[in-house]
């Protein structure tokens, strides 16, 4: 069983036609990366797969249940685009914001059990933030932000987790980093990976299935089959493909 099924879905805003006949399943442990122009429907995608908002028509199975009656939304982990927070009084610390992950899990009263403590400076502690723990979120900078709503949206243990272009606000030192560290996610824990990123080459060193979207799924399937898509190529020119792919081949042939 596909842990997320897409069936014919189709969403319109006011009328006009934004996705159209898409339908693809992705498996337990895939690590996908969704890519297209701006304005193409992968937040809108992303956001019919969380049940946000109502298609036109089409399903949405996760775990082999209709999103309508899917009720574990904890096991998905989401974190949307453009987290960051401006306003440096803002009344929360860096261990709150990542405690708040915990809510969906409990029912009342929500309290923070030693165990649920564990949790959260496990989570701390896999994104590099336990120095930091108290801080007050608005005072940190957009990469440590980031890694503050990556261990909010991983302290749960999700099985899937689904990021919105996470990596704009990143200096490409910290994006680097910011990516292993997912890596690590889906391959030690078996995390199924959704990526909105225009960042292909970056992310195609980890990922292993790509999905193109303009409205209508262009493409969606191996990493191998992509550099082999003479489609693909058009839309990405040949340049760019072999460069994804070259680099892509080179780190799949490094030693572990
Ligand atoms: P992407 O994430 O690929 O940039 P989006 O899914 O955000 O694309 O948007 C797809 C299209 O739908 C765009 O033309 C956008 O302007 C439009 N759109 C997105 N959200 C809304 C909304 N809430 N209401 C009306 N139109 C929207």
């Amino acid at each position: 069983m596909s842990i997320i099924s897409v069936k014919k879905l189709e969403v319109n805003y006011d009328g006009r036609k934004v996705l159209s006949d898409i339908s693809f399943d992705i498996e337990k442990g895939d690590y996908v990366i969704i890519t297209g122009q701006n304005g193409s429907g992968k937040s809108t995608l992303i956001k019919a797969i969380l049940n946000l908002l109502k298609p036109k028509s089409g399903n949405i199975y996760v775990n082999g249940l209709d999103s309508n009656s899917f009720e574990d939304w904890h096991k998905i982990g989401y974190l949307p685009q453009g987290a960051v927070l401006s306003n440096p009084l803002f009344p929360a610390t860096v261990k709150e914001i990542v405690s708040l992950g915990l809510l969906g899990t409990k029912s009342f009263p929500k309290t923070i059990s030693a165990k649920d403590e564990d949790k959260i400076m496990k989570a701390l502690e896999l994104l590099g933030i336990i120095d930091i723990k108290n801080k007050l979120i608005g005072e940190l900078s957009g990469g440590q932000q980031q890694r503050v709503f990556l261990a909010h949206a991983v302290v749960s243990n999700p099985e899937i987790l689904i990021l919105d272009e996470p990596t704009t606000a990143l200096d490409p030192e910290i994006r680097e980093t910011f990516f292993v560290t997912l890596n690590k996610l889906n391959k030690d824990k078996g995390v199924t990976i959704l990526l909105v990123s225009h960042d292909v080459g970056c992310v195609g060193e980890f990922a292993n299935k790509l999905l193109y979207l303009n409205e209508k799924l262009v493409f969606y399937g191996s990493f191998n089959d992509f550099c082999e898509s003479k489609k693909m190529a058009e839309y990405f020119g040949t340049a760019m493909q072999h460069s994804i792919c070259y680099h892509r081949h080179r780190h799949h042939q490094k030693p572990n």
